[in-house]
């Protein structure tokens, strides 16, 4: 039988519903522990900037359970996702388990002898308290804590005027025009609000950037939308993966010259649509060897932009400040009164304690999650959304599924701590060795290897169903109606 948890969800972004509501299914007793005023995470209007979307398209960034609504456009706008969610969260009786402006400060292991964890947590009347939890579900994304960079120099800047913030504080398109402004970062973000600075009104427009990437249009050559050929299993297949047998590295060996052929095609198609050559834009690495989360489709415009002059694009990084001046490195100087950093997010997990977080990240970064959910040597707890992707919902949910699982003992496979440990391992050393894209943010990322994530998280979770005919499975994007079947074929329990 399984026993009732207390369970706490740390964040009420797209993960923590998802656990939330996967706990609640099995019976457990959850509380969200979210330090915003509203749900949504990266979704918040509060927290996002003007002319936000979607890099997924629709049918790929929704729950199982709930497709978006008709009317929405392919690639949702950020307060059409936020609506979705919040729907699913009232749907799905996740509401009233959402306790805001409350932010986990810090956690240890219960000092009353049972299993689990004490919370600190702190309210937004800035009253403290603390709450044992039987179980954890970390579920605070990879986008909480600012990455901020200051540079020498930033004061006299502001002083004369000039304003400096990151692309997270930049919500008021007004607040650009007649402004001349520098972004940092060649991010989606970075190229979202210099198209969004030039739209503005914007007296000028600079991107600085340190490395150009290959970017996705929506429609590959103008025509084909991504999905049909970035989110399928045939192409997933041509990118070797982890654990492969000798038939599978054979099959790869046979392959690379298709492979590779396929790869310079879908290049020289993108420098042209998207004028990289001419831009000088077009990055020095295969297209194969980046592809990972990383990857960011293209800002409608943002090349035009560039092409016509409307968006000046530097290579280079901020090297200091001077009044009404950015200076980078090597010396060239960007007139601005306006530096918005597009430079992302600290990854991490401050709340854990010290000797708790040694076990979960290596230090070259790398986490030591099995499955990128759970780790042995962090008992009664586990992570959801961390195993991020071009589809991210669906991730998350079925981590969610994963980990309630996990934690009740009724995996159809429980894994050992020592399988997991040499799993893990072999993973890290994959990424290190094999594959290093797939090492970017601390291993965290799934893509471009979604279809075989997923059917390993199918099989532990004991899934009947797993698949579609096989035109279907490997020539279409992942379904989330198929994955509801495959969810619901899965051994079902209540805890009591
Ligand atoms: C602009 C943008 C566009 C994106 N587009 C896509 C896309 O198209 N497709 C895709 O797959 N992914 C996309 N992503 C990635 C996106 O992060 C994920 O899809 C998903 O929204 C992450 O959800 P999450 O719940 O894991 O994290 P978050 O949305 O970051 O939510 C985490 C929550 O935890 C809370 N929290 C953090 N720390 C604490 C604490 N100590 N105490 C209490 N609460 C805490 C935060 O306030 C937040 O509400 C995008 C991200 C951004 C920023």
């Amino acid at each position: 039988m399984v026993e009732k948890k207390k369970v706490a969800v740390i964040g009420a972004g797209v993960s923590g519903l998802a656990a939330a509501k996967a706990f609640k299914e099995r019976g457990h007793a959850v509380t969200v522990i979210e330090r915003s005023h509203a749900l949504g995470g990266v979704w918040e209007p509060s927290r996002s900037y003007p002319d936000v979307q979607t890099q997924s398209p629709k049918d790929l960034y929704r729950y199982t359970g709930k497709p978006m609504p008709d009317h929405y456009p392919e690639w949702p706008k950020g307060p059409q996702v936020h609506a979705y969610l919040t729907d699913y969260a009232h749907e799905n009786g996740l509401t009233p388990l959402v306790r805001y402006k409350t932010r986990v400060a810090a956690m240890e292991r219960r000092a009353d002898g049972c299993k689990g964890w004490t919370l600190d947590l702190e309210g937004g009347d800035g009253k403290a308290a603390k709450e044992d939890f039987d179980f954890v579900a970390v579920c605070t994304g990879q986008f909480s804590e600012k990455n901020i960079l200051s540079h020498p120099g930033q004061e006299t800047f502001e002083q004369a005027g000039g304003q400096v913030m990151h692309s997270s504080d930049y919500t008021d398109p007004a607040t650009l025009k007649g402004k001349k402004v520098v972004v940092l970062g060649f991010s989606k973000s970075a190229t979202d609000i210099a198209v969004n600075a030039v739209k503005s009104g914007a007296a000028a427009v600079t991107i600085v950037y340190l490395e150009t990437v290959w970017r996705i249009p929506y429609f590959i050559g103008g025509l084909i939308n991504f999905k049909r050929i970035l989110y399928i299993r045939a192409q997933e297949k041509m990118f070797p993966g982890w654990g492969q047998s000798t038939l599978a590295r054979l099959n790869h060996a046979l392959a690379k010259p298709f492979v590779w052929a396929n790869w310079r095609a879908l290049e020289s198609l993108l420098s042209i649509q998207l004028k990289l050559n001419k831009t000088g834009l077009r990055p020095k690495e295969p297209i194969e060897r980046g592809i990972n989360c990383s990857v960011p489709i293209v800002t409608p415009g943002f090349f035009d932009m560039v092409a016509d002059g409307r968006i000046r694009a530097v290579q280079g990084t901020f090297d200091h400040y001077e009044p009404g001046t950015v200076v980078l490195t090597g010396g060239k100087r960007v007139v601005a009164d306006m530096a918005i950093l597009a430079v992302g997010w600290k990854l991490g997990v401050p709340f854990l304690p010290e000797e708790y977080r040694k076990k979960l990240v290596e230090p070259d970064g790398q986490y030591r999650l099995y499955r990128i959910i759970a780790n042995p040597d962090l008992p009664d707890m586990g992570f959801v959304g961390f195993n991020s992707s071009f589809c991210t919902v669906l991730c998350a949910e079925l981590a969610a599924n994963w980990l309630v699982r996990y934690a009740d003992g009724m995996l159809a496979h429980q894994p050992s701590a020592e399988e997991m440990n040499r799993n893990i391992d072999m993973m890290i050393e994959w990424k290190r060795k094999k594959r290093p894209a797939a090492g970017v943010y601390g291993g965290l990322c799934v893509a471009p290897y979604h279809f075989k994530h997923f059917d390993e998280l199918l099989a532990d979770m004991g899934a009947r169903k797993k698949k579609r005919n096989p035109v279907a499975e490997n020539l279409t994007p992942p379904n989330a109606d198929a994955f509801a079947r495959y969810l619901a074929s899965t051994p079902q329990y209540r805890a009591a």
